[in-house]
Formats: structure tokens, C-alpha cells, sequence
């Protein structure tokens, strides 16, 4: 079976300012379906830009690039858009939530982006499950703002999932977030991929990286490392160390 990500010799050249930017050079990858990528590299090694490509939120200045075998370079704005709505998910560090809407109506919004038009039953049933899925069914009607903040990422990823994509693309998604809390991101991602969603994301800490099945180093715009992780570390695991930990700080105390 083909890769549902192949990108050929990709280049990104940034040309609005003064002095060219060559963001990616010659980016070459296969991402088979049910992967786990971890993206690394120092601050403008070029990962941001690299996913916005595989996200089809920009387009490569040269080469080639296959999502699901359908050659992106062809595609005009609307069919792009079209793809990303059917294919892809998107979470980011800042978890990129409507202060003002409900938990529940953040999840329901791709949904209204699409072509397809939906009765408010079947969007209100859909993002229910995909609320039930990250385990915050019963935050449905919080608003933002009452949540904390693993519980927002989770809403965030419960809205990547609307449109059942088949890649879920991650910028630094626990960024923004305290240790314990990033290692249950990691784990609402490892159930996602243990159900056959594949991953990418970016990441500049190494031990989330241990989460990922695969991880890959960028530096000055190439792909300088790719590797398979040897010791995975289970998320479901690491949490039940970090509880045990924490009950006995509580009984010494
Ligand atoms: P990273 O995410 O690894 O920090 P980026 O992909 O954001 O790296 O940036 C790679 C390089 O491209 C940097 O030199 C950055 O300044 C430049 N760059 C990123 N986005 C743009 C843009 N929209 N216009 C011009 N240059 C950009
Ligand atoms: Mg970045």
C-alpha cells in the first residue's frame, strides 16, 4: 500500500521580504498509514513550515508531494481546501478555541466549513463522540475559559477529529502545557493512533518524542535524521508512575 504522505524532493522558498528565505531544501519522505512522527530541530530549522505544506495550508515552491496518492500540485485554492476538510486534522500549540462558544460548538465548526450541510441533531451527535472520544463529554456546554488547560487541548483535538481525517497534524501541542498534563495529550494521541489514525507532529522536547513510533530531526530546512524510537514510552504508564509519585509526596508531607 502507498504512503499516505509522499513528498519528493520538496523545497519551500519564502520570497515576500527583502532576502529569499529557503525554508525547506529538498525535503524527501514516505509516511505510511498508522504512523506516529515526531518532527524535531531547533527554532527555524524549518518544521512549522514543513507542516504547513503537509497540511496543504501552503504550497511547495518545487517538488512533489502525494497526500492519500493525490498529487497536491494540481489542486486549485477550493480543491485544496476541500482535501484538508476531508483528509486532515489540525491541532496547534495555542489550541485555537472560540472564547465565546461552547466546548461542544467548537467541535461542531468544520463541520459548518464543508460542503456538506448538516441538521443540528447530527451536528450536535457528532461532536458529542467526538467529545466522547477525548474523554470530555461532560464539559460539552463549558465554555473555554472554565477549562483548564489539557482539558482545552482536548477540545481542540476532539474538533481535529470532526471529519474523521486520516492524518491529525500537531504543532508543538503541549507547548503550551505543564509536564504531566503533555504526557496525557500523548496518550489521548496514542489511543487515536492505536485506532489507525496517523500522526505528525511537532515537537522540541525529546521525551514526548519517546511517545511517537518515529522521529525526525530538521536542521537548516533538510531532514537530517529519521529514526524508528527504540523504548516507546506507554503514556498510560508514565501516568500511573507520575500519580503513584505524587500520593507518596502527599503521605510524606
Ligand atoms: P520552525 O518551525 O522550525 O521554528 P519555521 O518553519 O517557522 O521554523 O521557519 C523556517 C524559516 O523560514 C525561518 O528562517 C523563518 O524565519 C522563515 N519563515 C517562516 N515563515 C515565513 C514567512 N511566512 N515568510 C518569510 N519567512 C518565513
Ligand atoms: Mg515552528
Amino acid at each position: 500500500m502507498a504512503a499516505v504522505v509522499q513528498l519528493q524532493e520538496i523545497h519551500k522558498i519564502y520570497d515576500s521580504g527583502e532576502v529569499p528565505v529557503h525554508a525547506v531544501r529538498g525535503v524527501t519522505l514516505q509516511i505510511p498509514k498508522g504512523e506516529f512522527v515526531a518532527v524535531m530541530g531547533a527554532s527555524g530549522s524549518g518544521k512549522s513550515t514543513l507542516m504547513n505544506l503537509l497540511g496543504c495550508l501552503d504550497r511547495p515552491t518545487k517538488g512533489r508531494y502525494l497526500l492519500d496518492e493525490i498529487d497536491v500540485s494540481g489542486l486549485d485554492r477550493n480543491q485544496l481546501a476541500d482535501l484538508r476538510n476531508q483528509k486532515l486534522g489540525f491541532v496547534f500549540q495555542g489550541f485555537n478555541l472560540l472564547a465565546r462558544t461552547t466546548a461542544r460548538e467548537n467541535v461542531e465548526l468544520p463541520m459548518l466549513y464543508g460542503r456538506r450541510r448538516y441538521s443540528s441533531r447530527e451536528l450536535r451527535d457528532r461532536a458529542m463522540r467526538s467529545l466522547d472520544i477525548v474523554g470530555l463529554s461532560q464539559r460539552a456546554d463549558h465554555f473555554p475559559s472554565q477549562l483548564s488547560g489539557g482539558q482545552q487541548q482536548r477540545v481542540a483535538i476532539a474538533r481535529a477529529l470532526i471529519n474523521e481525517p486520516q492524518i491529525l497534524l500537531a504543532d508543538e501541542p503541549t507547548g503550551n502545557l505543564d509536564s504531566k498534563t503533555a504526557v496525557e495529550i500523548m496518550g489521548v494521541f496514542q489511543k487515536l493512533n492505536e485506532q489507525g489514525i496517523t500522526i505528525v507532529m511537532v515537537t522540541h522536547e525529546l521525551d514526548i518524542a519517546h511517545y511517537c513510533k518515529r522521529n525526525l530531526i530538521m536542521r537548516d530546512g533538510r531532514l537530517v535524521s529519521d529514526s524508528q524510537v527504540a523504548n516507546r514510552l506507554k503514556a498510560t504508564d508514565e501516568m500511573k508512575k507520575i500519580l503513584s509519585a505524587e500520593s507518596e509526596a502527599k503521605l510524606t508531607d
